[in-house]
């Protein structure tokens, strides 16, 4: 089973006070790179409870090592790129929802999501994720082929990865056979009776079809697959438990982690009737969210977006956060135009600040901002992936690539002041233990200043 309901809301309701005895031993586990149990976890659920505070700093503060051991100081930048808001589906949390009248809709054609491919690629992304709204007429399985191929031979993007409905095998297997990098699909909640109250209508409405999505996209020859629940429309509790759950399936059947956990967080969105979150989450338990993900999965990728605001996307790098977007927009056509703005989006964004900010930010953070996409391009994907990054050994990889990638990004795209990434990029090299990486890494940056 991919999620064992009466399992997860008996932990939930046996979940009591942990001592400090038990959170210390079950971090010293999590510390060895070996994941975490839903027992395990339930008991970390409570730390910030009852003024708990040193415990939950604790916690907080082992995720952040975890995610240092596996990934180094690495933080990949990615965007989203919308392809379509006009959706069949009437998820009551979102602009895009077809019952949803203010939208102004809109579906790109091939040559303008090429256009908005171009405009990314001209800010320095090389790694995008396409997102769409659901519609069989509009925003198919043709068409988002179409979009993949156009992108990949017009444009300078090396990898693109896609958050669209649940799919059929062989719709699945073309995809795949493009070149698309990561599936993405999130359950939203994985209990049952909000998900079915959330999803009144429309081809969303099947709870099973969208949790059996990864188990198609593996048939399909997907390795690379993005999970991750909406947080606020259920008890973050459960829909986190269950989230790891789903991980921990496809881990026993099917030999794979899930290469991303998002971490979405509901926000305002305009012709939505859902005002405000059923079960908020507030920016602590956020934080304890991202930090107990990178603890169970600690090969995952937690991905963090543009629904937080800047200073919440600070605080979470330190606590397990590893890939984020940043200058997004959520409305198709956002990058190329900025007409219509916030008449198509499907929610608003909370930091809006743009890619060169972000990296620069990042950079003074004493993180290295990544524009790395090499484990796609050499085929390092589902279990190689993550046997190399459980190992504590992929991180000499990211390390070399975030700083080739960050120099050509500083030589090509970058317009703002640079000098904190130049610093990352001599801090980077410094702290490198590995005297042939270190090499070899010295000799490509040589290459690349030479303009090759
Ligand atoms: N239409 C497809 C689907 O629903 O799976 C894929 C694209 S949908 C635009 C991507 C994700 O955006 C959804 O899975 C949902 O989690 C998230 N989302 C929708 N409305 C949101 C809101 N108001 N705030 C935050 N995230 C939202
Ligand atoms: Fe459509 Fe996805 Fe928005 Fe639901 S979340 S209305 S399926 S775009």
């Amino acid at each position: 089973m991919i999620i064992v309901r009466d399992k997860i809301e008996t932990l939930l309701q046996n979940a009591g006070l942990p001592s400090d005895n038990d959170v210390n031993s079950i971090l010293k586990k999590a510390l060895e790179l070996k994941g975490l149990s839903l027992e395990e976890i339930a008991v970390l659920l409570n730390v910030g409870a009852y003024g708990h505070t040193p415990l939950q700093k604790s916690v907080l503060k082992a995720a952040g090592q975890v995610k240092d051991k596996v990934f180094g100081r690495r933080v990949v930048l990615f965007a989203p790129l919308y392809l379509s808001n006009e959706c069949v589906n009437n998820c009551l949390y979102c602009g895009f929802r077809m019952e949803n009248r203010e939208a102004a809709r809109k579906t790109l054609t091939v040559e303008e999501a090429v256009k908005e491919a171009k405009a990314l690629v001209s800010k320095g992304y090389k790694r995008l994720l396409l997102v769409a709204a659901e519609n069989p007429a509009k925003s198919n399985v043709n068409y988002i082929l179409d979009v993949v191929k156009a992108i990949y031979s017009e444009t300078d993007i090396r990898v693109l990865h896609l958050n669209a409905a649940p799919m059929p095998v062989g719709d699945l297997k073309r995809l795949k056979c493009a070149g698309v990098g990561v599936f993405q699909v999130f359950q939203e909640t994985y209990h049952r009776e909000t998900y079915e109250k959330m999803h009144p209508s429309g081809m969303k409405r099947g709870y099973d079809y969208r949790l059996s999505a990864m188990d198609r996209a593996i048939e399909a020859g997907f390795d690379d697959l993005g999970i991750g629940a909406l947080l606020g429309l259920y008890d973050w509790r459960f829909d986190l438990l269950a989230t790891v759950s789903h991980a921990h399936y496809l881990k026993e059947r099917y030999g794979i982690w899930p290469h991303t956990i998002s971490v979405p967080r509901l926000r305002p969105a305009s012709g939505s009737p859902l005002t405000s979150p059923p079960f908020p989450v507030s920016d602590e338990e956020f934080k304890l969210i991202v930090a107990l993900y990178r603890l169970a999965v600690p090969t995952a990728g937690v991905v963090v977006s543009t629904r937080e605001s800047a200073e919440l996307r600070r605080e979470v790098l330190s606590v397990g956060a590893s890939q984020i977007s940043a200058g997004s927009r959520t409305e198709p056509g956002g990058y190329d135009s900025d007409e219509g703005r916030y008449e198509a989006s499907q929610f608003d964004i909370d930091d809006d600040r743009s890619l060169d900010e972000v990296i620069e930010d990042v950079a003074k953070l004493g993180y290295m901002p990544s524009l790395c996409t090499s484990c796609y391009r050499v085929g390092r994907t589902g279990k190689d992936f993550h046997e190399l990054a459980g190992s504590g050994n992929i991180k000499e990889y990211c390390s070399a690539n975030a700083i080739l990638t960050l120099k050509e990004y500083i030589l090509d795209s970058a317009n703002g002041s640079m000098a904190a990434c130049e610093e990352a990029i001599r801090k980077e090299i410094e702290g490198m233990t590995d005297g042939e990486f270190k090499e070899g890494v010295d000799e490509r940056l040589s290459r690349i200043e030479a303009g090759e």
